[in-house]
């Protein structure tokens, strides 16, 4: 008698639900099925609390109209900030990126965050992300006086960052554009950043021009 293969002696809806919890990054058979078998063991209630958080981001979120970060309302709550400084715009590739830089609480401005970077080898231009958007806010709020660029220190976050410079650079006399460089390793996503290199890193942005 050949022996079953895989976890073909469980139960489909036990199966299923390792496989959904394989689906998040960073989780292999070995936790996926750790945690199915942990989620059998708690209360109905708590395994009702746990789905329907998760549907709950999916329904209730939404991106803020003006910054791009989620949201639950029409703007975010750091947009609706009135002791936060209007005047700078923290540009990140992701809303993890907002909250790293916050974590840090060395960024008392405003975020945009572009949903990705620009990355031809997998198809994606800056129309792909959202660039216009933050194009738009520039053009519209005259109280706009500096860019900080803090898109990861890869090939992507480059020619991101280095595609901003360059559309903006109609508007450099009135606008400064800057770039998150020293402190934070070459090749590194922001999103791992420890704070006090980020504190750091924020003290001490660059002129984009002399960091690219
Ligand atoms: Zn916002």
């Amino acid at each position: 008698m050949t022996p079953l293969n895989n976890l073909q002696f469980m139960p489909p809806a036990l199966n299923k639900l390792i496989e959904s919890f394989r689906l998040l990054p960073g989780i292999g058979p070995k936790t996926a099925r750790k945690l199915a078998f942990s989620t059998l063991k708690m209360s109905t209630d708590q395994v009702k609390e746990i789905s329907e958080s998760l549907l709950d981001i999916k329904t209730q979120l939404i991106f803020c109209e003006s910054c791009q970060n989620i949201s639950e309302n029409k703007n975010c709550n750091i947009c609706m900030d009135e002791n936060r400084d209007n005047s700078i715009i923290c540009v990140v590739e992701e809303f993890m990126d907002v909250y790293v830089l916050e974590k840090s609480g060395a960024f008392k401005g405003k975020f945009h965050v572009l949903h990705g970077s620009i990355s031809p080898a997998n198809g994606i231009g800056p129309d792909e992300i959202r660039i216009k958007e933050l194009i738009n806010r520039v053009n519209n709020i005259p109280s706009i006086k500096e860019i900080v660029i803090a898109t990861n220190l890869n090939l992507e976050g480059e020619a991101t960052a280095m595609y901003i410079n360059q559309v903006l650079s109609t508007k450099k006399d009135k606008l400064k554009i800057t770039r998150l460089a020293r402190g934070l390793p070459s090749g590194s996503d922001i999103e791992y950043a420890d704070e006090t290199t980020i504190l750091h890193a924020l003290g001490s942005r660059v002129n984009i021009n002399e960091s690219i």
